[in-house]
């Protein structure tokens, strides 16, 4: 098959354009999407440290080439890659994600859930099994990226976050009834560092071709723990859905933004927690009953990603460490 915008040959068919690219088309018609996202969102400003959250899976690669590509020329703006390593042994060596980011010439630093926290995720997960262990990670390594992005003044993450990504979590908020997280703005707080996603209009399929065709030594593995039930059927419902209604990831995608509220950032909820001195945000005191999970809520402690129940004094990160710690 040829390419529809040139003679050569296509190596990608686009079923929602109706388009079969080359190489070099597909390259202008991608990076044009990721720059597009960019702009409307004015997310790359003069003056910034952008910081790559790089796993050295195929997202986080290749939006490190895309933007190390996109900036490299420039000197207003910094570009660098931060890897956590979470502790789970036979997954993803930090050392691939520092050989990606050194063979681009990016500054990388790294820093570990061990020597942070004094605990990795196998055993967090040895202790507490997995049924939170995505939500108590996402905790840990938010709060741990957020230190490094103080030490080096970064004023922007740079998440590998794709079309699929973006239209699966809405559509799961939507299924859980979570009005909240569908309307919650990017950022809400000062001090917290904004998240930026360029690759939020660009199909999970098209950005593994190009980390494929720009990326050597990305690694394909999943992390064993990721088991989100809901998740998994949200990406069955939703490809299916697609492959007869090519636009709807995009039209998904689209409603998250539109319900989105402005940015709003304030002050307001921030407290200082009495063990460890960080700042920390309890905007809302829901009722501890009404954040539980929706499938098995347990008798221990759960702490939901991003849910912002202040139970006591002291950080959501005070609180998910003393829950990992005590013994299974
Ligand atoms: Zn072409
Ligand atoms: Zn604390």
């Amino acid at each position: 098959m040829k390419c529809s915008k040139c003679h050569r040959d296509a190596i990608l068919f686009q079923r929602y354009s109706g388009l079969h690219l080359c190489e070099q088309h597909f390259n202008r018609d991608f990076e044009a999407k990721a720059k597009r996202a960019i702009r409307e969102h004015r997310w790359i400003r003069p003056g910034d440290t952008v910081a790559v959250a790089l796993s050295g899976g195929k997202d986080s690669s290749a939006v490190l080439f895309f933007l190390h590509r996109l900036l490299g020329e420039r000197r207003d703006v910094r570009l660098m890659a931060i890897t956590v390593d979470e502790g789970i042994s036979g997954y993803r060596d930090p050392n691939q994600a520092r050989e990606i980011a050194e063979n681009m010439g990016v500054p990388w630093v790294t820093a570990t859930f061990v020597d942070e926290y004094r605990i990795t995720l196998d055993e967090i997960v040895k202790r507490r099994g997995t049924r939170l262990s995505c939500s108590y990670c996402g905790v840990l390594r938010r709060a741990l990226m957020n230190r490094i992005a103080r030490e080096h003044g970064v004023t922007k993450f740079a998440y590998g976050f794709n079309l699929d990504d973006e239209a699966q979590s809405v559509l799961m908020n939507a299924l859980r009834g979570d009005a909240d997280r569908l309307t919650r703005p990017m950022r809400e707080v000062e001090g917290m560092v904004p998240r930026i996603k360029p690759f939020m209009y660009i199909p999970e399929r098209e950005v593994a071709l190009y980390a494929f065709l720009h990326v050597e030594g990305f690694d394909l593995a999943g992390c064993p723990y990721a088991g989100d039930a809901l998740r998994g059927d949200v990406r069955g419902i939703l490809d299916d859905y697609t492959y007869r209604h090519p636009a709807t990831k995009y039209s998904l995608v689209n409603l998250g933004e539109a319900l989105r509220e402005p940015e709003r950032v304030t002050g307001e909820g921030l407290r200082v927690c009495e063990r460890c001195g960080e700042r920390w945000v309890a905007a809302c005191d829901v009722p501890t009953e009404q954040s539980r999970s929706t499938e098995g809520a347990g008798p221990e402690v759960e702490i939901p990603e991003g849910s912002r129940v202040p139970r006591g004094k002291i950080c959501r990160v005070c609180q998910v460490l003393d829950e990992v710690r005590k013994k299974a």
